[in-house]
C-alpha cells in the first residue's frame, strides 16, 4: 500500500483522441527534469508549478468519465511522481481501462533505477510506456503518438517478462 494522497499536475483532458488509441482520459503531470530542446510543453517543467490535487478526487473524476477506451499519463514526466502513477493506473485497471504512460527516460533507464526505485515498481502497473526524450533532429510525423523516431511504444508486461524492451506491434 502506497501512502500518497496528492500530486502536482498541469491539467487533465477528459476525452482525448491524440494521446493513444481510442478516447482517453489524460493526466498531464507537472515537473520534468529532461528539458528537451523544442519541447511542446515547457510550462510543465517546473516541479513547483501547476496545481496540487487530491489523487482520490482525480481518480473519481476519471471513474465518472464515460466513453473511455483507456487513460494516458503524460506531462511533464509522470514517473517523477511514481506513487501517483501507481494510484491512477490501479484506478484505471479497476475500471477495465488500459494505461499508457509517457516518460523522458528510456525503458532501460527506468528499469535500471534512474528514475528511482518506485518508478521501477510503477512499470508493473503500466501497459504501454512511450519512452525516451524528444529529440528535435529526429522529429517525425510518421511516428504515431510520438514526436521523434527514437521514442518507442513499449509493451511493458511483455518487456518485463522478456527482461528487455519489446516494442508494441499492433496498436
Ligand atoms: S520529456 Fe517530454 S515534457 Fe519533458 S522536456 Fe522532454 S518533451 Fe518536454
Amino acid at each position: 500500500m502506497i501512502d500518497v494522497q496528492t500530486a502536482r499536475i498541469a491539467g487533465t483532458v477528459r476525452h482525448s483522441s491524440v494521446d493513444g488509441p481510442g478516447v482517453r482520459y489524460v493526466v498531464f503531470f507537472q515537473g520534468c527534469p529532461h528539458h528537451c530542446k523544442a519541447c511542446q510543453n515547457p510550462e510543465t517543467w517546473d516541479p513547483a508549478g501547476g496545481e496540487e490535487i487530491i489523487l482520490e478526487d482525480l481518480a473519481q473524476e476519471m471513474r465518472r468519465t464515460k466513453f473511455l477506451d483507456g487513460i494516458t499519463l503524460s506531462g511533464g514526466d509522470p514517473l517523477r511522481q511514481p506513487a501517483a502513477v501507481i494510484c491512477m493506473a490501479d484506478a484505471a485497471h479497476e475500471k477495465g481501462l488500459p494505461v499508457w504512460c509517457y516518460t523522458g527516460w528510456t525503458f532501460e533507464e527506468v528499469l535500471a533505477g534512474k528514475a528511482g526505485d518506485l518508478a521501477v515498481e510503477a512499470l508493473s502497473h503500466i501497459d504501454v510506456l512511450v519512452d525516451g526524450p524528444f529529440i528535435e533532429a529526429l522529429r517525425s510525423r510518421d511516428c504515431i503518438y510520438r514526436g521523434s523516431s527514437n521514442q518507442r511504444l513499449i509493451d511493458v508486461p511483455g518487456s518485463l517478462a522478456a527482461k528487455k524492451a519489446v516494442e508494441l506491434k499492433d496498436i
